[in-house]
């Protein structure tokens, strides 16, 4: 099973490299693991049979590989599932409104959740590699679905989400945003 890299470890903090392409069968394996680790932490009994948490999205840096790569993975509703297997992502554009969550953010690798709003763009276009569909994609994201986006993108750049935390107002308002 793979390890998780935690926050008191100096390599989560390095900005990651570009995946060469086209991808190796290497780094293709590596990406597609890491969507199955998602998959099976989303299973209370695996979880407690493991000691493992429940995630959303892995970033390679976070399995000790510093290349521009992560998965994603979490049912959206009944009906969608939302998985990616993105390498050499690319935020191509932005809203100007932020949206964050009203509980805070959580990662696999920081144990103790800090709490605080996390902003983030409430709407980005993403280009990348997709391993799940085997492609170039675009991918038009808003809310809740751009959050995991960014999030995941930050662990390429060696940012965690409670470096965006006001630390002296972690509860402030921002005009033009909103909560969810
Ligand atoms: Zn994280």
């Amino acid at each position: 099973m793979l390890k998780i890299v935690k926050d008191n470890v100096k390599s989560l903090r390095n900005k990651s490299i570009p995946v060469n392409m086209p991808l190796s069968d290497k780094d293709r394996k590596t990406l597609l693991e890491m969507i199955d680790y998602l998959v099976n932490s989303q299973d209370e009994e695996y979880c407690q049979k493991h000691g493992i948490r429940g995630g959303v999205g892995l970033a390679a840096p976070q399995i000790g590989v510093n290349k521009r790569m992560f998965a994603i993975y979490y049912p959206k509703d009944e009906k969608t599932i939302v998985k990616y297997g993105l390498v050499n992502p690319k935020i191509i554009q932005n809203s100007l409104r932020k949206v964050a969550i009203q509980s805070g953010e959580g990662c696999l690798s920081v144990d103790e959740d800090k709490k605080g709003y996390v902003y983030r763009y409430h709407k980005i276009v993403m280009k990348a590699f997709d391993v799940v569909t085997n492609k170039d994609i675009t991918i038009t994201a808003t809310g809740y679905d751009a959050i995991v986006l960014q999030h995941e993108y930050d662990h390429l750049d060696g940012i965690l989400y409670y470096d965006r935390i006001d630390k002296n107002d972690p509860f402030k308002i921002l005009d033009n945003s909103y909560l969810i």
